[in-house]
């Protein structure tokens, strides 16, 4: 792993993610999801999971912009993961967290880490803030093949428990939806979303960018060759398979009284 400090210019980015302001602590991640779309947004050329950038005057460059933003909800960890491992060490989004919560923008966290307990103190002092943690499969060994460095399914369960006890609100993410994977316990994933305590659901398809599935194919090539004509035929074929799946999802998650939103409505019947 590659890490390197790096200065940078600017803080907050414009998002299309249904946030106002994106913040990306680092650039790169250490998790190395195979699907991640990441390098392809930032246009990133080298090996993506083998490096990080280290944005040490974030914080600082934040507070000053933070000054003249007018106030509107900040997406933490679109292009990166704000609590992977180097976080523990560097601590740049706890740094972010407090200049953010010394105004009280509205926040929200996405990640797979269970180190975001770390920063409870301050999460719990904000007026808005909600965490959502991505879980994509309750198969450790699937978890390991898709998303090798990130924490285990029982850590971020863990994760959500812990948060959901001390007050913040929380949401699960499903996606990508991994073609003959996530669907392997379907059921299992929404029981274990409702006894976390999670609000709502969030769900998204796996959908290629430039790049995504060389990353994917090698990951399979590697650990589950079995898994590649299903997922070729999922992608390219002509099938509504995440069609049914979302339906599928919905239908549990009326049955467990869970909300339920999925980032492919259109394609749902
Ligand atoms: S945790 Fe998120 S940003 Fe990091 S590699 Fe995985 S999908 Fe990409």
């Amino acid at each position: 792993m590659k890490v390197t400090e790096v200065s940078c210019k600017s803080a907050l980015s414009k998002s299309g993610l249904g946030f106002e302001y994106a913040l990306n602590p680092y650039r790169g991640c250490e998790h190395g999801c195979t699907y991640c779309y990441a390098p392809a947004v930032l246009r990133e050329t080298r090996p993506w999971g083998q490096f990080v950038d280290i944005k040490r005057t974030i914080p600082s460059i934040l507070a000053k912009e933070l000054r003249r933003r007018r106030k509107g909800l900040v997406g933490i960890g679109t292009v990166t993961d704000g609590y992977q491992p180097v976080e523990q060490r560097y601590e740049v989004t706890r740094r972010c967290l407090e200049q953010l919560l010394k105004i009280d923008f509205p926040v929200s966290i996405q990640t797979k880490s269970s180190l975001i307990f770390r920063d409870l103190d301050l999460l719990q002092q904000f007026s808005q803030v909600d965490v959502g943690v991505t879980i994509t499969t309750l198969d450790e060994n699937f978890r390991k093949v898709f998303e090798p460095r990130a924490a285990s399914i029982r850590e971020r369960l863990a994760a959500l428990e812990q948060l959901n006890a001390h007050g913040i609100e929380t949401w699960l993410f499903v996606g990508p939806i991994l073609p003959h994977v996530t669907d392997k316990d379907l059921e299992g994933l929404v029981k274990a979303a409702v006894q976390a305590g999670v609000q709502e659901i969030f769900m998204d398809k796996l959908r290629l960018k430039a790049g995504t599935w060389k990353r994917v194919l090698n990951g399979l090539q590697q650990n589950a060759p079995e898994l590649i004509e299903p997922f070729r035929r999922v992608l390219w074929g002509k099938t509504d398979y995440f069609k049914t799946i979302g339906n599928q999802i919905t239908n549990l998650c009326r049955s467990y009284g869970i909300r339920c939103e999925v980032a492919f409505e259109s394609a749902l019947g």
